[in-house]
């Protein structure tokens, strides 16, 4: 199966990368997106992409590292020259959060606002970051005019009011391993909310564990299984049934996913 967002960049995983696509092969995950979240991180993620077939990867700026990029030629250069590689699906993740202090928010908007133009023209779906942002978030995908179904709203946290709005809106919704926890009842509610056709799983690693692993240090794409098979049971549906509606929908969101 498909782990649509992880981060195989990020220290404990890529000191370690051969074995964690290896062991994520050996648990079915044969397929996994990882995102970029700065400039060299974008890059960095490429690169994983030229050496795993099963890797594949997005270009863009986290909104945590706003402050990191300045100049907005580069950034469109950046993205138009890796948009257009085989092997990069996506753009993003961007957006907004709150949850920090830093950087502020002005500056997260700034950025945010010059991902959107960018994005606009080109021809890719757009991982969105939202972290109690969800108002100024859709406010300024409205604003962008793109096409609502190309947006997908990675690792889900918020309260059911905000999950009514994202799908009002009609993008994608994709969860991780926080649905699994017991202290977030409301996540396992809402992961039943999303119809068929615009739910997604990740892992979010290194981030995230999900349950029974909890405890286990970093998350890796292996356990999106995990994910995959807490979200089925509480749809009623069986994990294999669930994990074939997933992937399609990755593939067909995600679309370069099977072109190569
Ligand atoms: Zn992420």
């Amino acid at each position: 199966m498909i782990d649509t967002h992880c981060h195989l960049t990020y220290d404990p995983l890529f000191e370690k990368v051969e074995q964690v696509v290896q062991r994520a092969g050996a648990a079915g995950v044969d397929r996994m997106i990882c995102v970029g979240t700065t400039p060299v991180d974008s890059q960095k993620a490429f690169a994983l992409t030229q050496r795993f077939k099963q890797v594949f990867s997005t270009v863009g700026i986290h909104p945590h590292y706003a402050d990191q990029c300045s100049d907005r030629d580069e950034l469109e250069q950046l993205i138009h020259f890796l948009g257009q590689q085989p092997r990069v699906v996506a753009i993003g993740e961007m957006g907004l959060d709150q949850h920090y202090p830093k950087p502020p928010l002005d500056v997260q908007v700034q950025l945010f606002q010059w991902q959107l133009e960018i994005a606009a023209p080109l021809d890719l779906p757009i991982v969105i970051h939202n972290r109690e942002t969800t108002d100024p978030v859709l406010a300024m995908l409205r604003e962008s005019k793109i096409d609502p179904a190309r947006f997908v709203f990675h690792c889900f946290t918020g309260t059911i009011e905000e999950l009514e709005k994202i799908l009002a809106f009609g993008a994608k919704v994709s969860f991780t391993g926080i649905t699994t926890f017991k202290s977030a009842p409301h996540l396992a509610k809402a992961a039943v909310m999303v119809p068929d056709d615009r739910i997604m799983v990740e892992t979010d690693s290194p981030f995230l564990t999900p349950a029974p692993h909890r405890k286990v240090r970093p998350n890796e794409p292996r356990y999106v299984t995990f994910v995959a098979d807490f979200i089925a049971e509480q749809r009623g549906m069986t994990a294999q049934a669930f994990e074939a509606l997933t992937d399609r929908n990755a593939e067909q969101f995600f679309t370069k996913l099977v072109l190569v």
